[in-house]
């Protein structure tokens, strides 16, 4: 049987039952599409640094993929349209993918349904449990995270799956490796995209600097690979699962030392999961302003273009969060605290659709994950799973408490706007203004 596996978010050739599943096969077309651009909220296209990150997990899934004696095959396009093309030129007769979270990814997926001539089998494979797994049905998935999490904290996680030993062979040769991207990755975070860099970070963080031992402690820092572990680009890429994540914390709490910082990388696990289950349950709701109510006042029925401008450029009024934004473009990452502050800013401060914050920092995570980043964008506006309705942040506060020093702010040139505060027209008028 001639079989073709679609790659996602899943760009790893371990602990990945979906591609395990296609070891039969007498021939395997392996490919992947790079996501279809598709702008919204006065943002279009994928930030320098995501898509570098982005290119140099493909090329090293192609690495993986032909020590394997396989290969990937790359493309542009929609899959709703370039799949059904490839089953036809390459004479498949299943295709099959990884379950992904996201709106979109729901609607492909049917679309292709009705679109093949052959089966299409999704595969479980990015998230801690399986769906059949979950203590309740997806329809009453707890709508809050903390009866989320005692439902399904001492469930059993699945050991990791080794890397299939050999793979069939693709139905064609010869297709191109991925050309990188222009971009290098910014000092301030030297990480690169694939597997091997990702499970480097991940024994660094836990077996060689034992910084999980502290890590409830120290993850708000703002500066990556510092305080919190920085898995995130991986995991969110796929290049590690989270099962192996767990796997290797509970290898540290067996041999070294089990302590509330090394159950709290855990329970940030659960918040990921948690994110996903619920964005398979709200689907387009993700996406909405308020989906259900929600206590936010949101009188924001006029954009202010140039207020939002400021708050990407970070040319707020707050040098912190200017610091944070000028993190995030330069980098491709912040830290969680960081999120939090500059959120709160945008729908606090400057009282802008939760939306057009969330679409920038899709284009610029290096983590962009449809279901965590919505789900916690939601969360902090108010309109989503958090039961005290929505997080506004003291910025002066946060400041002192987080950067104190004010040394990251200073690193960031939070303090020089880069963009005026009004722009004027020809004959000098302020045309947008806020104060
Ligand atoms: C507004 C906003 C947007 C966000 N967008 C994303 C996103 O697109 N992708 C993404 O992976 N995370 C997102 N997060 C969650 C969180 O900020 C990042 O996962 C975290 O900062 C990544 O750094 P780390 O790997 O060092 O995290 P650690 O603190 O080391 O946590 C370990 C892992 O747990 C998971 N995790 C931790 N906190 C959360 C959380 N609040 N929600 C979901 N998963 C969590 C991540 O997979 C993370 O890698 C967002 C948070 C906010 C407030």
């Amino acid at each position: 049987m001639r079989k073709l596996y679609w790659f996602q978010n899943d760009l790893r050739v371990q602990d990945n039952p979906g591609l395990l599943a296609q070891q039969d096969a007498e021939r395997l077309l392996l490919v992947y599409l790079f996501p279809v651009n598709r702008p919204w909220c006065n943002v279009t296209g994928m930030g320098a640094q995501r898509e570098r990150f982005l290119r140099e997990s493909l090329q090293s899934l192609q690495r993986e993929l032909g020590a394997l004696g396989q290969n990937l095959l790359v493309l542009h396009g929609s899959a709703e349209l370039v799949i059904p093309e490839l089953v036809r030129d390459y004479g498949i007769d299943e295709v099959a993918t990884t379950l992904t979270p996201g709106y979109y990814e729901r609607r492909t997926r049917a679309a292709l349904r009705s679109r093949l001539p052959v089966p299409l089998r999704v595969h479980e494979g990015n998230n801690l449990f399986r769906e059949d797994a979950l203590p309740f049905a997806l329809a009453d998935l707890p709508g809050q995270f903390t009866p989320f999490r005692k439902a399904v904290e001492a469930l059993p996680v699945a050991a990791p799956q080794p890397a299939p030993t050999r793979l069939p062979r693709p139905p064609a040769a010869g297709f191109e490796i991925v050309p990188g991207a222009d971009e290098k990755p910014h000092t301030a975070l030297p990480i690169r995209g694939g597997t091997p860099s990702g499970q480097r970070r991940l024994r660094q963080f836990i077996f060689d600097e034992r910084s999980i031992e502290r890590y409830k402690h120290t993850r708000n820092c703002l500066n990556p690979l510092e305080g919190s572990s920085t898995l995130s680009p991986w995991l969110a890429t796929g290049a590690l699962s989270p099962r192996e994540v767990v796997a290797a914390v509970r290898r540290f709490e067996d041999e070294q030392v089990a302590n509330e910082s090394t159950y709290w990388l855990v329970f940030e696990l659960l918040w990921r999961e948690f994110f996903h289950w619920r964005a398979y349950q709200d689907d387009v709701a993700l996406f909405r302003l308020r989906p259900a109510g929600g206590r936010k006042r949101l009188h924001n029925c006029t954009f202010e273009p140039r207020s939002f401008a400021r708050w990407c450029s970070g040319s707020t009024d707050f040098p912190l969060v200017n610091a944070l934004m000028r993190q995030l473009v330069a980098t491709g990452w912040m830290s969680n605290r960081g999120r939090q502050i500059a959120a709160s800013c945008l729908v606090n401060e400057l009282d802008i659709d939760w939306r057009y914050g969330a679409a920038f920092f899709e284009k610029h995570l290096l983590d962009f994950d449809v279901a965590s980043n919505y789900g916690n964008w939601q969360y902090l506006a108010g309109v989503g799973a958090d039961p005290r309705g929505g997080r506004h942040f003291n910025l002066a506060k946060q400041a002192s408490e987080y950067d104190p020093e004010g040394h990251f702010v200073e690193k960031w040139q939070g303090r020089q706007p880069q963009q005026p505060k009004y722009v004027t027209d020809a004959a000098d008028w302020p045309i947008v203004g806020t104060e």
